[in-house]
């Protein structure tokens, strides 16, 4: 055993994450409590040796990858400290899978409502740390609208509690939300203290409408935003994705042309809604119950089935967001894309938040590249994100650096740099990614 990890489980292996990025880490260790974090940051520091947290591995930016790092798997610190059902929070450890989170608070009448498509499997820290979002957001918000507190292992090995479980509180910077979306550069989340509410009380039902042409999807969002509808969740598919999840899945669902609309709301917001999906729609179906929440699920496993399909090409999700009032332009320019490209990318979209996650699967890994930095040039040049929800991790430190110097300016992204090495002095954490080198780089 390591002087200095005693005590701990430890293992020497390479790993995978989802988007196939390999990590060759010198250690990994397992953590089963805050003091483990302590000691690994400690040792790790001693040895200058960096280190970068594995949550579940769901990344789809290369965000837990590692060349000799040490990586710190935090799946075994899954508990549940407390449900409050006074102050609605919830107080976790960050290795609990989101989908055994919610499972436990539904049983009290409560949810957490981010909810990205990967649910079932990401850590709540992961979702913490990358800011992620998904399907709920539109009405909901995404994860940084539901961290109340934090506790952090920091790089000189001490522990802060940062923020409070209370509704309202503006005592000094907000470092809560700082940590929230910093990808794992500044700190070690080690328990969280995260809003919850009641589960919905009224009826909610679910329309899918299949389109004739891609373009409507985009069209459709901006009448329902006109007609003031504020669905649960709005979500779209196009043809390609239809198609993998018949062949993947079984799905059995339509295969529209123009692909499909998934959206729930309230009972109430039904008859509008349907008036404008009509005029785009070749059919529309409603559901309720099981079905509902089949096709929910449907929704989630779209990336998977893809990621089947994919074997031998280069995977890349992208994660646009633009406007919403700039997607019919947004989905157009991405079909120039694919003619100029002789290519199809595969749109799953979180499109009631303008967040496109157009799926590039081609052979050649550097046109693989270049069409993704194209893509992401088409977020900026209509005054969009180049992530709504990926985040940076290795893959988009370029195209960030883009969008910060033209939307904000250089300035911007040093204050961003500064705040790093305030935190990170020592460089320790998921050193080279997300900002770090950004405002440098040629
Ligand atoms: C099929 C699929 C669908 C997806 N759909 C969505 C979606 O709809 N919306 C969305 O937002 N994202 C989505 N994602 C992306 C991904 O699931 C999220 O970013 C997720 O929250 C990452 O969680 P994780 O536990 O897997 O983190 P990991 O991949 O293990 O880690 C991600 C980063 O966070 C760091 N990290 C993890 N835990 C901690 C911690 N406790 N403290 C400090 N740093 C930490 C890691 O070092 C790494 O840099 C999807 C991914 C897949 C595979």
């Amino acid at each position: 055993m390591e002087a200095g990890l005693e005590g701990l489980k430890v293992e020497v292996k390479e790993r995978e994450d989802f988007a196939g990025y390999k990590l060759r880490p010198s250690l990994i260790v397992y953590a089963t409590s805050e003091e483990d974090v302590v000691k690994t940051v400690n040792y790790a520091r001693g040895k200058g040796v960096p280190v970068v947290v594995w949550g579940a591995g769901t990344s789809l930016t290369g965000a837990t990858t590692c060349e000799g790092c040490i990586l710190l798997d935090l799946s075994q610190m899954n508990k549940i400290l407390e449900i409050n059902d006074i102050d609605w929070y919830v107080r976790v450890q960050p290795g609990i899978t989101l989908a055994d989170l919610n499972n436990e608070l539904m049983k009290r009448g409560f949810f957490l409502p981010p909810d990205p498509a990967s649910s079932f499997w990401c850590s709540v820290g992961g979702a913490i740390v990358e800011g992620s979002g998904g399907m709920r957001a539109v009405k909901y918000g995404s994860f940084r609208e539901w961290v109340l507190a934090l506790r952090v292992v920091l790089s000189d090995g001490t522990v802060v509690k940062l923020g409070e479980p209370l509704r309202k509180n503006r005592a000094g910077y907000d470092l809560v939300h700082l940590m929230v979306g910093s990808e794992g550069t500044l700190g070690i989340v080690t328990e969280a203290w995260l809003r919850i509410t009641p589960l919905p009380r009224k009826k909610i039902v679910t329309i899918m409408a299949f389109l004739t042409d891609v373009e409507r999807a985009g069209e459709a969002m901006l009448e329902l935003r006109r007609a003031r509808v504020l669905p649960e969740y709005s979500e779209y598919m196009d043809v390609e994705v239809l198609r993998a999840l018949n062949r993947q899945l079984s799905a059995g669902v339509r295969e529209s042309e123009g692909g499909v609309l998934l959206i729930a709301l309230e009972e109430d917001q039904l008859e509008e809604t349907i008036k404008v999906l009509r005029k785009s729609s070749e059919e529309l179906i409603t559901a309720e119950g099981e079905e509902a929440e089949r096709l929910y699920s449907l929704r989630a496993q779209a990336a998977v089935a893809l990621k089947a399909e994919a074997s031998g090409s280069k995977f890349l999700a992208e994660d646009i967001v633009v406007p919403i009032s700039k997607l019919p332009e947004a989905l157009r320019r991405l079909k120039e894309l694919e003619n100029k490209y002789n290519t199809r990318m595969p749109i799953i979209a979180h499109i009631g938040d303008g967040n496109l996650h157009p799926n590039i699967v081609i052979k050649d890994e550097s046109i693989a590249n270049e069409l993704f930095e194209e893509v992401a040039m088409v977020a900026i040049e209509l005054g969009g994100s180049v992530t709504g929800e990926h985040g940076v991790g290795i893959q988009k430190i370029k195209v960030l650096r883009e969008q910060i110097l033209r939307s904000n300016g250089l300035k911007a992204l040093t204050l961003m740099e500064e705040i790093k090495r305030v935190f990170d002095p020592h460089d320790l954490f998921n050193p080279g990614k997300y900002v770090e080198g950004a405002a440098n780089l040629k």
